[in-house]
């Protein structure tokens, strides 16, 4: 197989798409988010090799959200073990990220983890062990990225906590179902401020990059996770990543990836590389728009994919 020539790929895809920013919806349910630029459009790929390849404002931070499930459920997965499952599917759910409608049908018991009440029964798990539990997921950031842990942003977890009501009813239902021990406010809390984690592309490449190389630490070496467990954990972000877009985000792009309605999406090539992608304009079913544009360009020209 060629090697993959990152730096050119990146230049590449960023260049050809750098025509389209501003395409999309900037979320705006989390009244703080609605004021980031919709014209920010970076890209990093991070390489197994140890080396950065990045274009645009692939420096600067921006709200992870949801990109931060897939790192919480790692600490989970550490502490609770396959018990986990008994308290969260694998499926892909169909409906959107913040969907009601199933919980009830599936007595609290949320299809994924990645959907927001799946992430709120990771959180639940968490704070039963940590005081400040978005802390556990800060450190395992930094110690991932080699740096301080990044900080999460006051504000927008502020916001968000003030317009939670769907993740509230979410919460409460499964806490009538006795899927959430902790209390309710208690896990609201820790989820906005672990939604608030701000982070850039050249970070949450790499960061990724222990998926990409099946558990190890991004600078090689030390064993993080079991091998078996990062191949489950890439089968979860192909089928569960992008919510209700995954069957078609798997047709388009064909990587295992986790997106947030900040903009960003994490992307795995298994083996070679992670990448990370940032533009905040959303399409319909919260996962950015130019992003996915820009991963799928990014298969489609290296003739890459985990297909
Ligand atoms: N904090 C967001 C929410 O709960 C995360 C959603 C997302 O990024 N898809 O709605």
């Amino acid at each position: 197989m060629r090697p993959l020539n990152l730096a050119a790929l990146v230049e590449r895809v960023h260049a050809e798409l750098l025509a389209q920013r501003g395409r999309g919806r900037v979320a705006d349910y989390i009244p703080a988010l609605a004021t980031v630029d919709p014209m920010r459009f970076g890209i990093a790929a991070a390489g197994l090799d140890g080396r950065l390849h990045c274009a645009g404002d692939a420096h600067q931070r921006f709200s992870i959200q949801s990109i931060s499930k897939l790192f919480a459920l790692i600490l989970a997965l550490q502490m609770e073990g396959r018990a986990l499952w008994r308290r969260v599917g694998r499926e892909p759910s169909g409906t959107a990220f913040n969907s009601l409608v199933q919980l009830e049908h599936e007595a609290g018991v949320p299809r994924n983890p990645f959907i927001n009440a799946g992430a709120l029964v990771v959180v639940d798990v968490l704070c039963a062990r940590h005081a400040v539990p978005q802390n556990a997921v800060q450190e395992l950031l930094g110690r991932l990225i080699d740096s301080p842990p990044p900080r999460h942003d006051a504000a927008v977890a502020r916001s968000e906590r003030e317009h939670a009501h769907r993740n509230a009813a979410m919460a409460h239902l499964m806490k009538s179902f006795g899927n959430l021990r902790c209390p309710v406010d208690q896990v609201l809390d820790a989820y906005c401020r672990q939604c608030a984690i701000e982070m850039s592309c050249t970070e949450l490449a790499r960061a990724a990059l222990l998926l990409a190389g099946h558990g190890l630490h991004p600078s090689g070496g030390e064993r993080l996770l079991p091998g078996s467990l990062a191949k489950r954990l890439n089968a979860l972000l192909l089928t569960c990543g992008t919510y209700d877009a995954a069957g078609d985000f798997a047709f388009r792009v064909g990587l295992p990836a986790k997106s947030g309605v900040g903009g960003g999406i994490v992307a795995v090539l298994p083996g070679e590389c992670a990448l990370c992608v940032w533009s905040p304009g959303l399409d319909e079913a919260g996962n950015s728009l130019l992003g996915t544009l820009a991963l799928e360009r990014f298969t489609t020209l290296s003739g890459r994919s985990v297909f």
